[in-house]
């Protein structure tokens, strides 16, 4: 029986009926197809545009439907039981992390051109931030983009960009002011067809239907008019939607943790050792519970940290903890549920594998551990306020 929630209505539930319905139709059919080609296909963008799922948050103006943030809860959970890290990787960055920043600070040219056909799903997006020689460090990024009268010149390279290789554009991380620290990052929306733009497609350990790409920019001309908001301000935008794309993290992460549960269980009840079901054993049923408490407590945690979001609060505190403990809880969860697999636990064709290859991902991308770990030093130590960007 369903229980109560300080959240979700039963508008809530019927959305998430349908999204499971969805996922269960038309997105896990075709994992081991999309994992083996390395890709999803762009028509299955174009579905979820189709059905509303790519602009929960966004304005109606732009084909969005305006939805409050417990929609967007309840798609990211949803998706991320379809158990492919990939999938869920390219539409999350698509919709909470390369376009959020064209409708919160773009001007009406740039979302009539790049927010609206992304929320159709006939364009996908991607966000760049990563180069080569520094992840973590964002503000020492060295692509650059000066001014050339009514263009930016782009130069420099981004790696591990997610749909980078098949994407349409990217919200790129550029440096205005190169001396400028924090203080000269820009962010432009860049087409990822335009001449200077070379895209080279990497292969990774998990994450498989999603497309990973380093992508370098000669020479590129991109019109001034494709600024986000205010130049050299872009460190702060950046600082501000990162607490919603960890927020986005830990969403998944739970679900993700929670989807491998429910497949370790079905197999306890299956799975016959000594003539008795492999679920009978002490050893095993203990760990299971650890396992439930962990991801029970979690997803308290990660509700209550959406609920303040949705609060206005600033929650960079909760949001860094929120993706801190779910990123790790994940690992170590689908590390345990594997081992009651025994050796089918190692074979591709259980998704348990894929599962446990995926979760490593999860504590380095969006933000490492360590860096979690520094932000929340930084609030609970050092007593620093963090302030919105968008205000
Ligand atoms: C599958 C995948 C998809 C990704 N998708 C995207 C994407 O779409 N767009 C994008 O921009 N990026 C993306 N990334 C990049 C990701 O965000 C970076 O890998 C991550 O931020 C770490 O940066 P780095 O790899 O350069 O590591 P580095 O910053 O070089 O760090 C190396 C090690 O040093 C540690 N470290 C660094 N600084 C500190 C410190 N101050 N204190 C303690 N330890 C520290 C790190 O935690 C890490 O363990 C993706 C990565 C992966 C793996």
């Amino acid at each position: 029986m369903k229980r109560p929630s300080l959240y979700f209505t039963e508008d809530h539930d019927l959305f998430r009926q349908s999204v499971r319905q969805f996922i269960e139709k038309e997105v896990i059919p075709h994992t081991e197809a999309w994992e083996t080609a390395r890709r999803i296909p762009l028509s299955v963008f174009g579905r979820m545009g189709e059905l509303g799922f790519l602009g929960l948050p966004y304005a109606e103006a732009y084909g969005g439907s305006g939805a409050d943030f417990w929609f967007s809860v309840v798609f990211l959970e949803e998706l991320a039981r379809c158990g492919m890290g990939g999938f869920v990787t390219a539409v999350s960055v698509h919709e909470y992390m390369a376009i959020n920043h064209i409708a919160k600070a773009g001007s009406e040219a740039l979302k009539q051109r790049y927010l609206v056909p992304a929320i159709a799903g006939q364009k996908v997006a991607a966000l760049a931030i990563s180069e080569p020689d520094t992840g973590s460090d964002v503000s020492s990024i060295r692509t650059t983009a000066v001014k050339d009268g009514d263009q930016y010149i782009v130069n420099g390279a981004k790696t591990f960009i997610s749909n980078g290789t098949y994407g349409d554009f990217v919200t790129l991380t550029v440096k205005t002011r190169p001396d400028g620290g924090a203080n000269g990052v820009s962010l432009i929306v860049v087409d990822l067809d335009s001449p200077g733009v070379t895209r080279t497609k990497l292969n990774k350990m998990g994450w498989h239907s999603s497309d990973t790409a380093e992508i370098r920019f000669d020479d590129v001309r991109v019109p001034v008019e494709n600024l986000i908001g205010v130049e050299n301000s872009g460190f702060y935008y950046l600082m501000e939607s990162l607490q919603l794309e960890r927020l986005v993290a830990a969403i998944m992460a739970v679900s993700g943790a929670e989807v491998a549960l429910d497949w370790t269980l079905d197999y306890l009840n299956e799975r016959e050792a000594f003539g008795k079901k492999i679920g009978k054993f002490q050893a095993i049923r203990h760990k299971i519970a650890d396992v439930a408490t962990e991801i029970e407590m979690a997803k308290q945690f990660v509700h209550h940290t959406c609920w303040l979001f949705t609060q206005g609060e600033v929650v960079v505190k909760e949001c860094s903890m929120a993706k801190l403990y779910t990123s790790e809880m994940q690992k170590r969860v689908i590390d345990t549920c594997l081992q009651f697999f025994g050796g089918y636990g190692f074979m591709e064709d259980y998704p348990i594998c894929r599962a446990y290859r995926d979760a490593r991902a999860g504590t380095i991308a969006g933000g490492t551990s360590e860096i979690m770990r520094e932000i929340i030093a930084k609030i609970v130590v050092d007593a620093v306020a963090y302030k919105p960007a968008y205000a």
